[in-house]
Formats: C-alpha cells, sequence, structure tokens
C-alpha cells in the first residue's frame, strides 16, 4: 500500500511523471453523474474484442433505457491503418442509427466515446493515444488525438453527431454507479485487465493543466496495472509470475495487472500445475497421454481463467466440477488428493490477486477518506468468479480506517451508460455555454444547438 501511494505520487508530480510507471492521467471529468440527467446521448465502446454501438436514453428519475449493437472490429482492421479503424467506427455508427431511425434532419445528438487505452488527455474531448494494447496496433494512432481522429471519421458520413466526451472504461464504470450511488467516487476493472480511477482533489495534482474553477477535483485514471514495471513488486512476485511475464507479449510491462488480472491468471494456475507434476506431488503415473504434450495443460493459455471458477464452485468432496475441468484439458482419472490440490492452488491465486486489487482500493479509499465510499465495479473476473468480491471485501476491511463505510457495487454496462453519463453531465454543467451542445429530450425534434 505504501509503494502504491508512493508510485501514485510520482505520477501526479511534474518532476516524476515522465519516468513514473503509475501515470495518473487527469481526465477532464469532473461532474459526477447525480441521477437528474435527462435526454438521449450516443456512445460508443472499443476497448475489448466487441465494439458497441450505443443509444443511451437518461430519462427522469435516474432510470436508464438501452438500444445497442455489437459490431465485429475484423482483425485486418485491428492491424490495418488507423484512419481505416476510425471510418469502420463510424460506418457502424451510421449502421446502427439508420436501423433505429435517428438520422433527422435538424437532430443533433453528442456521442460518448469509451476508449480503454492509455490516453494522454489535453481536455474532456481530446485524447492522444500512448501505446496500443489488447492485440491492436492500428498505424498512424500512437501520439494522435483519437477523438479528432473519430470525428473526421464522422464529419464524412454528413450525420449531425458531435463527440463530447472520451471515456476509459474505469470512468464510465464509476459515472454508471454514481448514477444510482451518489457516494461512488472510485471505478475498478477486474477483467481481461485491470485498472482503477478515483476522484482527486485539483491542489493534489502537480500535473494539473486545467482551470481551477468548482468544482475543484477531477477523476483520475491511474493505470494501475503497470505498478511495479521498475521491478519495485518484485519481494512478492513468484517464479510463476516471472514466467508469465517473459512469455507475455509485453514482457516487463502491466506487472501488477499480470498478477491479478484475467487475461494472466489460469496461466499462473497452469505453471503451478506444470511444476508439482515435475516435482512428482500431482497426477502421479496418471500421465499416459502427455506423450506428445499437445493437452492443454502443457500449452500456453491452455487452463482458461473462467477454469479457475468453475474448480473453485466445487464444496465438498466429489470434485464434480473439477473433475470436468480436469478432464477438459486432458487428465483423465485424477485422484481425491490431485482435486484437492488443483482447487488449493486456484484458491489462493484468485485469494492474491483478490488482495493485491483490495490492497489498491483500500490505498484509494483511506485517500478520499470520506465517511461513505462507494466503489464501481465492472469486468468479467469480478462477476463470475465466486469468491473474489468476497474474498476483496474481506481485505479491504482489514486494511481502511475504521471510521470509513465502503462498499463495492457491480456496474452493469458501465462502459456504455457511463460514457452518456460523462456527456451528460458535461453538457448539463455547461449548459449556459453557448458553444456547447444541449441534449435533446426524447421525441423533442427541435433543435437546442
Ligand atoms: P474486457 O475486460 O475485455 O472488457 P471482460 O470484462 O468480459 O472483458 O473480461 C474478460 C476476461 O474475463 C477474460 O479475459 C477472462 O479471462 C475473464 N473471464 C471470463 N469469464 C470468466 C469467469 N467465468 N470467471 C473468471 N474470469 C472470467
Ligand atoms: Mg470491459
Amino acid at each position: 500500500m505504501q509503494l502504491l501511494e508512493q508510485e501514485m505520487d510520482a505520477g501526479l508530480s511534474p518532476a516524476t511523471h515522465a519516468k513514473a510507471d503509475v501515470k495518473m492521467f487527469p481526465t477532464y471529468v469532473r461532474n459526477i453523474a447525480n441521477g437528474s440527467e435527462t435526454g438521449q446521448v450516443l456512445a460508443l465502446d472499443l476497448g475489448g474484442t466487441n465494439f458497441r454501438v450505443l443509444l443511451v436514453d437518461l430519462l427522469p428519475e435516474g432510470k436508464v433505457e438501452l438500444t445497442s449493437k455489437i459490431f465485429v472490429i475484423p482483425q485486418s482492421i485491428m492491424l490495418g491503418e488507423g484512419v481505416n479503424l476510425f471510418r469502420h467506427l463510424a460506418d457502424c455508427l451510421v449502421d446502427f442509427m439508420k436501423q433505429e431511425k435517428l438520422i433527422q434532419p435538424g437532430v443533433h445528438y453528442p456521442l460518448g466515446f469509451t476508449f480503454s487505452f492509455p490516453c494522454y488527455q489535453e481536455g474532456l474531448a481530446s485524447a492522444r493515444l500512448t501505446s496500443w494494447t489488447k492485440g491492436f496496433t492500428c498505424a498512424g494512432v500512437v501520439k494522435e488525438d483519437v477523438v479528432k481522429m473519430l470525428q473526421k471519421a464522422i464529419d464524412e458520413k454528413n450525420i449531425n453527431v458531435q463527440c463530447v466526451a472520451l471515456v476509459n472504461d474505469t470512468v464510465g464504470t464509476l459515472m454508471a454507479c454514481a448514477h444510482k450511488k451518489p457516494h461512488t467516487s472510485i471505478g475498478l476493472i477486474l477483467g481481461t485487465g485491470t485498472n482503477a480511477c478515483y476522484m482527486e482533489t485539483l491542489d493534489r495534482i502537480g500535473t494539473w493543466n486545467g482551470d481551477y474553477e468548482e468544482p475543484k477535483q477531477v477523476i483520475i485514471n491511474m493505470e494501475w496495472g503497470a505498478f511495479g514495471n521498475n521491478k519495485r513488486l518484485n519481494h512478492v512476485r513468484t517464479r510463476y509470475d516471472e514466467e508469465v511475464d517473459l512469455s507475455s507479449v509485453n514482457p516487463g510491462k502491466q506487472i501488477f495487472e499480470k498478477m491479478i488480472s484475467g487475461m494472466y491468471m489460469g496461466e499462473i494456475v497452469r505453471l503451478i500445475i506444470l511444476d508439482l507434476m515435475q516435482q512428482d506431488l500431482l497426477f502421479i503415473g496418471q500421465c499416459d497421454n502427455y506423450g506428445d504434450y499437445k493437452t492443454p495443460l502443457f500449452t500456453r493459455g491452455g487452463f482458461y481463467t473462467k477454469f479457475v471458477s468453475t474448480v473453485e464452485t466445487d464444496e465438498g468432496i466429489a470434485f464434480s466440477n473439477t473433475r470436468r475441468v480436469l478432464q477438459d484439458i486432458g487428465i483423465r482419472n485424477p485422484t481425491f488428493d490431485d482435486c484437492a490440490i488443483v482447487q488449493h492452488i486456484c484458491k489462493n491465486v484468485s485469494k492474491r490477486a483478490a488482495r493485491l486489487a483490495g490492497a489498491g482500493v483500500a490505498v484509494l479509499i483511506n485517500r478520499i477518506n470520506k465517511p461513505h465510499i462507494t466503489v464501481g465495479v465492472d469486468g468479467s473476473l469480478y462477476r463470475y468468479h465466486p469468491r473474489f468480491e468476497r474474498n476483496m471485501q474481506k481485505c479491504i476491511k482489514n486494511l481502511v480506517n475504521k471510521n470509513i463505510k465502503f462498499e463495492m457495487s457491480l456496474s452493469n454496462d458501465g462502459s456504455g451508460v457511463g460514457a452518456a453519463l460523462t456527456v451528460a453531465a458535461e453538457v448539463l454543467s455547461c449548459q449556459n455555454d453557448k458553444n456547447h451542445l444541449t441534449i435533446k429530450n426524447r421525441n423533442n425534434v427541435d433543435d437546442h444547438t
């Protein structure tokens, strides 16, 4: 916890920011949605394999209605020219707007863009990509303003849509949760990767170059997955962590993430299983089909993180789920002890992950230090693992100041809804500003722009 806080301060200080691992990017999101926002907002959610276009209808009393469509981003576009990526996003947007009959003369829509890649932001609607991750390598985008690139592609389509905000998925999650729970001040992702954001006061952000007007706060996108890149976590890493890192596409990077998130957890378990087998401590004498080394157990990535969840749902001595998983990875007749050992490995690897993430959240809760704090969480690891939430809760409870009440809240559709709420909160806070878009109310074709 102390190390993380030191790294956070390094990221927030202009003297050390350039070299810092935990970048602590100010997002320019300063107004938290409070449930009073109404109107229709479009959102794009690009961050994993799927790309979603959404129409978010913010209704009175905090109700939200969603219409959305998922589009696949073809591999050729993920690896091709950046302009083609943004053209593709605009094509999908037009396709969706036609389907929903949203293209009408004189009707304008504000749009929120959830873009979950590390970005240096220069404003709410201005963000330069620092590096691609998650399998994207589109040329000509790194260091460019991705909002400008998107807007250019949209404008080529002659539709009245303006991108008002770019948000990270952590920020979307925080905003979506804040819409229902006003004490929300932390957003957390535990999915393919892990990252967190929180509301920080301006006087603690040396790198802040925006104005100092009310509200004197801004959401910080921590990019905490990079914690430990400078080897400062080595005292808690194991040789399995080192192996996962060395065989990854980005060795030496995202060290904290590699000990926690879904992309790596199953692989850590697999490496421990292999190690115990080599020491003749597991699956003794049952390796008749290991000859060709083609079973998933011997293949990198062959033990899926969802298997960790499945193994841990077994209670008692039958181990029916564990046996099914072991069969899937090529083990035919595991003994009772084999099953118990595999479950023990899974439980400890996932518990360690929950505690590391929990310690990170505890740092934020203590730093914010308000009487009530809600943590908005999204991501399949947290959503589907049977104990992750409980383990995190226990850990956080032990680590936070006793006078603070905290709760964790699973967010639904955080990325998309959050982007729309960010737009809404921004537009409403600037409603007197003539240059700004005004959100249209449902069925109100009159143009307020
Ligand atoms: P993303 O982070 O890309 O937006 P998700 O939040 O859906 O997407 O996370 C996907 C990751 O969650 C996968 O990489 C996988 O490792 C993990 N995951 C998927 N299903 C489960 C499960 N049942 N239990 C634990 N982890 C899971
Ligand atoms: Mg996601």
